[in-house]
């Protein structure tokens, strides 16, 4: 097979894609898979039941194309979120990276940046390149914690049109306390920058973490992000959405592209959205078994972060190539983020979780 790095010089690129790399989670046949953060329960079969029926309802009309505002799902949306959000509120698209992907096709763009906190998620900084949007890597503390101080002074002295702050932090796991988001927000108002809170995860938070929705009421400037790819285990229908200002999911129509969502998509996630209950269900398993590795990892002599996810990031002591290579070769197949002598691992079921606690133990017995 030919070198895809080596075909790709020989096109035409942009030049500020030249010698780039795709966004590459290894996608292995393993028996374990805990390396993208996705819910491993299955879809229970009561909501496949009732996703097959909504997509065979709207099977004969899949001639015509969708309802381009997709309005019931956003009120259905606007519902499952609360905090008193309407349908105008609430915008859709196909997984949070479309998302974020389509405000920075708003905000952003050739001449205007994007800050964030490294390390973060690895999509904001191809985001920001595939829109043309400068993207600024700030900083956190040695512990990769961040305080609102730090948070607030970045930004007033970068002064960026968007900040993007990962709560809980992929892929550090812990959310930020609401008095960060308030303090960039504020920090903000000089240059108009509008705050995104990527909250992907945050229907595992522990007991007590709030969601900033509780903070949109009275600042127009203000996104919060999430997804059915987590908790709703349902990452293969690619389903992202925003609550925000009316005015701010009204001028993401200027740069979707017409009918965006599919009408399979939007059958999809009604469905799903009719059934949360069961979906969510799984969520506190998850929540035990993310529970259960930041205890047994510490157990071990190992450090981990602490997780308000479905995973655990965590310092292995030593080479974390080795570890990673080490469960591989168990069947256990985990995410090295590139972030020396860590790892990243997915609370799975309590099998999975097993499976992985079992073969880091032999592997620091070795
Ligand atoms: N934000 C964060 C922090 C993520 O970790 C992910 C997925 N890994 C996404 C957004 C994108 O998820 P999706 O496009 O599946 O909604």
């Amino acid at each position: 097979m030919t070198d895809p790095a080596a075909s790709l010089e020989s096109l035409p690129l942009r030049d500020d894609l030249r010698g780039m790399s795709p966004y590459g989670a290894p996608q292995l046949e393993v028996e374990v898979a805990l390396n993208t953060n996705e819910n491993t329960h299955p879809v229970p079969p009561e909501v496949v039941e009732a996703i097959t029926q909504r997509v065979h309802d709207c099977a004969s009309s899949l001639n015509r194309y969708p309802d381009r505002d997709f309005t019931a799902l956003r009120g259905a949306l606007a519902r499952y979120l609360g905090h008193g959000l309407d349908e105008d509120n609430v915008w859709a698209a196909n997984g949070s990276n479309e998302i974020l992907q389509q405000i920075l096709q708003a905000f952003g763009g050739p001449g205007r940046s994007v800050l964030s906190f490294v390390p973060t998620y690895s999509m904001y900084p191809l985001l920001a390149l595939g829109t043309g949007t400068e993207f600024i890597a700030g900083e956190r503390a040695a512990d990769f914690t961040l305080t609102a101080e730090s948070a607030a002074e970045q930004v007033r002295s970068h002064a960026p049109d968007i900040v993007f702050l990962c709560s809980p932090n992929n892929p550090t796991g812990t959310a930020l306390g609401l008095n960060v988001v308030e303090a960039v927000y504020e920090a903000g108002r000089d240059s108009d920058t509008v705050v995104v809170v990527d909250e992907a995860y945050a229907e595992f938070a522990r007991f007590g973490t709030p969601s900033a929705l509780t903070l949109l009421d009275g600042r127009p400037r203000l996104i919060v992000s999430r997804t059915m790819s987590k908790a709703f285990a349902l990452a293969g229908a690619r389903l992202g959405y925003f609550a925000a200002a009316r005015e701010v999911a009204d001028a993401m129509r200027l740069v979707r592209l017409p009918y965006h969502l599919s009408s399979v998509t939007q059958a999809t996630a009604l469905a799903a959205l009719e059934h949360h209950q069961t979906l969510l269900a799984t969520v506190e398993d998850v929540k035990m078994q993310r529970d259960r590795i930041v205890d047994e990892l510490k157990r071990m002599g190992l450090t981990p972060a602490e997780s308000d996810s479905n995973f655990v990031f965590f310092d292995c002591g030593g080479d974390a190539h080795a570890m990673w290579q080490a469960l591989l070769d168990r069947g256990v197949l985990v995410r090295d983020v590139g972030i020396p002598g860590h790892l990243r691992v997915t609370a799975g079921t309590e099998a999975e979780t097993t499976a992985f606690l079992d073969a880091v133990e032999s592997f620091l017995a070795r």
